[in-house]
């Protein structure tokens, strides 16, 4: 337990040294060479477009089941044809010295598939969380890497976004005392019941694995602690056709070896996003906190007496800048990423123990 604070904290600082000491000052002028795989909403809507922002991460490569997708969205980020890639022709990234990072962005469930081919190719992986579908397809990912000497990093982007930065940092120097309990609730309507979101195979489950692993982080980097036990219940129509495969809504307690508690929930039938420290000297609050933009944060005694609207900027222009570019200095000065495949890891058995609480009846020990 103590190491992995230890850890946390270490690769906090580093970060922060990274960004105040110029780490790429090796390689002033390199920018590391990212393919991205699927083209979904994430991808176009949101990672695509911030590569304008990034000092040290260029897009090089495409991979798409889309071929006219895939052209288009090469003309607008300037790749060349030579960059464009099928599933099935996907292991001749091998031959592409141009890509340096492999960032996955595909369902769930074909997480681990590409993250270990593109190990086995000789690249290094970001790959979106969930890290996957199991713990057992976790532990395989990060063989593949250690194996083929390259980074894996996750891309849980809040530990580059500002108010959660500066939420951690005044959790762990003590501003609200003692955390005792982490309150989180995430959850969104998901409206769409043809998504591979309400399918098993490819989602790994539902709306924990996508949206309510927000909670599990928020509570676990809030608290600064590894639950040693969960109690869990699932409430979900199952005769709802979006609920046939996957959960909707999943409450659970975590136990905390110090006597904290964290108690989360997530959902696909309410729109919530909110983490909630309590200490006995006082609170830390986000609401919303965890979103692309526009969240917001309080600390105070009892309530929302102070709102922090200035938080310490993050190591880029946004989140999702300092995630590119945090895996990019990790590619060019050996530093392991400060959310690495065993960030996915921990957060993948969790959520096993969750399902498993939940399914039984029963807490379960970790
Ligand atoms: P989308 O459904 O919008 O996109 C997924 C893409 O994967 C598809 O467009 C497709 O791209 C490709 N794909 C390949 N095989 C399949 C298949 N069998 N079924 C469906 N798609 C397939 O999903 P999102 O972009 O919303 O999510 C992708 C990943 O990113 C998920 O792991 C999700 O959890 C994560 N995510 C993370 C977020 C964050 O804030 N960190 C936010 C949103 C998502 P193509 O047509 O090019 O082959």
């Amino acid at each position: 337990m103590e190491i992995d604070r230890r850890n946390m904290l270490v690769g906090g600082m580093a970060l922060a040294a990274a960004g105040a000491t110029g780490a790429f000052a090796a390689e002033p002028d390199r920018k590391i060479g990212y393919a991205i795989v699927g083209l979904g909403y994430y991808a176009l809507k949101v990672i695509l477009p911030q590569f304008a922002n990034c000092s040290r991460s260029r897009v090089v490569a495409l991979v798409s089941g889309d071929p006219a997708k895939a052209r288009a969205t090469a003309q607008t980020y300037g790749v060349p044809d030579h960059g464009i890639y099928d599933y099935a022709h996907f292991d001749d990234i091998r031959n592409n010295p141009d890509i340096d990072v492999v960032y996955i962005i595909l369902p769930n469930g074909l997480h681990a598939e590409y993250t270990i081919r593109a190990f086995k190719a000789g690249k290094h992986v970001l790959c979106e969380k969930p890290m996957a579908v199991s713990a057992a397809e976790c532990e395989a990912m990060i063989a593949a890497g250690r194996a083929a000497n390259r980074k894996l990093m996750i891309g849980y982007r809040c530990h580059f976004e500002p108010f959660n930065r500066e939420a951690m940092r005044l959790a762990r120097t003590g501003a609200a005392g003692r955390i005792r309990y982490v309150r989180s609730e995430h959850g969104f309507v998901q409206r769409d019941p043809t998504k591979w979101r309400l399918h098993r195979a490819l989602s790994g489950g539902g709306s924990l694995m996508d949206i309510g692993i927000y909670a599990l982080q928020a509570a676990r980097y809030m608290s600064g602690e590894e639950p040693v036990s969960i109690t869990a219940k699932d409430s979900t129509d199952r005769t709802d056709p979006r609920f046939r495969e996957v959960e909707d809504m999943i409450e659970w307690t975590m136990l905390f070896p110090s006597g904290a508690i964290g108690g989360c929930l997530s959902m696909y039938s309410a729109n919530q996003n909110h983490v909630l420290a309590m200490g006995d000297k006082g609170r830390i609050e986000l609401e919303p906190g965890t979103r692309y933009d526009g969240n917001r944060m309080w600390v105070g005694a009892d309530g929302r007496e102070r709102e922090i609207t200035n938080p310490p900027p993050g190591p880029g222009v946004n989140q999702f800048v300092g995630q590119l570019d945090h895996m990019a200095d990790c590619v060019l000065t050996g530093r392991e990423p400060i959310v690495p495949g065993e960030e996915g890891l921990r957060d993948m058995r969790i959520i096993e123990a969750i399902y498993r609480s939940a399914r039984e009846g029963r807490t379960v020990t970790l």
